[in-house]
């Protein structure tokens, strides 16, 4: 079993997109639960006093979408300055990211990964749930402004639908030719909108792989990273090609991470609702920090159990919570 030491804190649970994979328009009903957040404060004090005493030293901020948290380029300098921090992370869909990318780096963040599921404004605008002006060009400014600030490498996640953008899995693919760009396809995962998921509504790894393969080749790569991406390369590209496969593959013995909702639950497993503790209640109730350090750690050695290990389309839907909530 991996050490666990990578926590996914979600600092917000609204978006500006509305992605359909992710926070389709039926989950406005989510706002209604209208959950307070971990205050910025207590964010920190979970990570300084709680976490890294128990050995968790890498951190990534996402949510919903973290560059709407008041906040954000602060709660990432103080997350940079505490000592045992190793890695702090973003993950974003870059609307906003065009004047925020420079003073995040000054900040310290280390790496951004942004969503861009496709490369035709009228394809991506409807992808997001976007009606008005596009949204396309300003995403695509936000990504050119983390690479000019020098974010490197600049990882962007590309979530593979039938039907809707995986006819550009090869444009897509050829953006890591020029520039020391990661692209990651990911599989579909059946949370948030299980219409859309219909009876199979990911798209295998190996089939976008074989597709890459007969344009360009394939190579593996030695790039390898402590997440789930299977890395390769188109010989001599200058970035890569990861394959995040959790419907098609099972890398739960791989797992090194948990996450913490923008509502301060603790959630040990993506795709199981098993074990959560409810951190934010506990801080507010003045718990006993030790009390609460031994109790997650009783929650990580029960972790490999909780981990969901079936892969099948058949998942009935029953997740309570969308990704944005859950901090994909
Ligand atoms: N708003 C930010 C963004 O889009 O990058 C951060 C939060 S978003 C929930 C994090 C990642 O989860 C994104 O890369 C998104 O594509 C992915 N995601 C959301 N719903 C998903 C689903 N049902 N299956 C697979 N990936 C999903
Ligand atoms: Fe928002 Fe990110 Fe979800 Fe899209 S994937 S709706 S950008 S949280």
């Amino acid at each position: 079993m991996p050490k666990i030491d990578y926590l996914r804190i979600s600092l917000i649970d609204k978006c500006n997109f509305r992605c359909q994979y992710c926070m389709p328009e039926v989950a406005d009903l989510i706002y209604g639960l209208n959950q307070e957040l971990l205050t910025n404060q207590e964010i920190i004090s979970l990570i300084r006093d709680v976490f890294i005493p128990l050995g968790f030293t890498k951190f990534r901020l996402t949510g919903g979408e973290p560059l709407l948290r008041p906040g954000v380029v602060n709660l990432v300098r103080e997350i940079y300055q505490l000592p045992e921090t190793e890695d702090i992370a973003l993950t974003t869909n870059a609307f906003l990211l065009e004047k925020l990318a420079q003073p995040l780096m000054d900040a310290g963040l280390k790496r951004i990964n942004i969503s861009l599921d496709s490369l035709i404004p009228e394809t991506f605008d409807k992808i997001i749930g976007n009606r008005g002006k596009s949204r396309w060009q300003q995403t695509w400014q936000g990504i050119l402004a983390a690479h000019e600030v020098g974010f490197d490498p600049l990882k962007l996640n590309v979530v593979v639908i039938p039907g809707l953008n995986d006819r550009e899995v090869l444009n897509l693919a050829a953006l890591s030719i020029d520039r020391n760009w990661h692209i990651r396809f990911i599989e579909f995962m059946p949370i948030g909108n299980p219409e859309l998921f219909g009876d199979k509504a990911w798209i295998d790894s190996e089939d976008i792989r074989s597709q890459i393969r007969q344009k360009w080749g394939l190579a593996e790569s030695n790039v390898t990273g402590n997440g789930p991406a299977d890395v390769f390369k188109i010989p001599n590209a200058k970035g890569t090609l990861g394959f995040i496969s959790q419907m098609s593959e099972c890398f739960c013995d791989r797992c090194n991470r948990v996450r913490l909702s923008a509502d301060g639950w603790l959630r040990p497993c993506l795709l199981n609702e098993t074990g959560q503790i409810d951190l934010k209640t506990a801080l507010r109730s003045g718990v006993d920090i030790a009390q609460l350090q031994n109790q997650i750690s009783q929650l990580l050695l029960l972790k490999p159990e909780i981990n969901f290990k079936e892969r099948d389309s058949g998942t009935d839907g029953t997740y309570t919570r969308t990704m944005s909530q859950i901090g994909g």
